[in-house]
C-alpha cells in the first residue's frame, strides 16, 4: 500500500507543477482576492454562477505549494456543483484541516481534499490550505477581500 504522506507529497506536487483551472474567468459573476500575510499566499478567484451551480471557476496568483495544489483541487472539486454543496465542502475542509473531523472515521463528501488531512498536523499550512475556501467564501458571499483570520 501507498503511504498516504507519500500519496499526499505527490498530488501537492503535481497540481503546484500543473495547476488546474489556472487563470481569471472574464465576465463573472463572483470574484474574490485572498490573502495570507503568514506566508505571502495571494489568490484571485473568478466563478460563473448560474441557477445556483458553480458553472466554471478559475484561480490565479502565487503561493507556496500548499495553497496551489489546494485552490487548484478546490476548482475540480466545486466545478459543476451546486452552491449548497459547495459551502458545505468549505465547511468540511475547514474542519478536517482543523482537526476537528477525522475523514477516515467521520462521513463526508471530500472525495480527494480528504488528501489534505496531513495538513492539521503543520499548523502554519492550515491557513496556506484554507485560503482557497476562505477566498471561494467570500466571493459567494459578495465580499470581494478574504481573509484567513
Ligand atoms: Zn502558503
Amino acid at each position: 500500500m501507498t503511504d498516504p504522506r507519500e500519496l499526499y507529497q505527490q498530488v501537492i506536487l503535481e497540481h503546484n507543477k500543473k495547476p488546474r483551472n489556472f487563470g481569471r474567468l472574464e465576465p463573472c459573476t463572483h470574484r474574490a482576492d485572498g490573502h495570507n500575510p503568514l506566508c505571502g499566499d495571494r489568490l484571485e478567484l473568478t466563478l460563473w454562477v448560474k441557477d445556483g451551480v458553480v458553472e466554471d471557476v478559475k484561480f490565479q496568483g502565487q503561493g507556496c505549494a500548499i495553497d496551489v495544489a489546494s485552490a487548484s483541487l478546490m476548482t475540480t472539486a466545486i466545478k459543476g456543483k451546486p452552491l449548497a454543496e459547495v459551502e458545505r465542502l468549505g465547511e468540511q475542509f475547514r474542519a478536517m484541516v482543523r482537526g476537528e473531523l477525522d475523514p477516515g472515521r467521520q462521513p463526508h463528501d471530500l472525495g480527494k481534499l480528504s488528501m489534505f488531512q496531513g495538513v492539521k498536523d503543520l499548523p502554519v499550512r492550515v491557513k496556506c490550505a484554507v485560503l482557497p475556501w476562505a477566498t471561494l467564501h467570500s466571493a459567494l458571499q459578495g465580499e470581494a477581500i478574504a481573509s484567513t483570520e
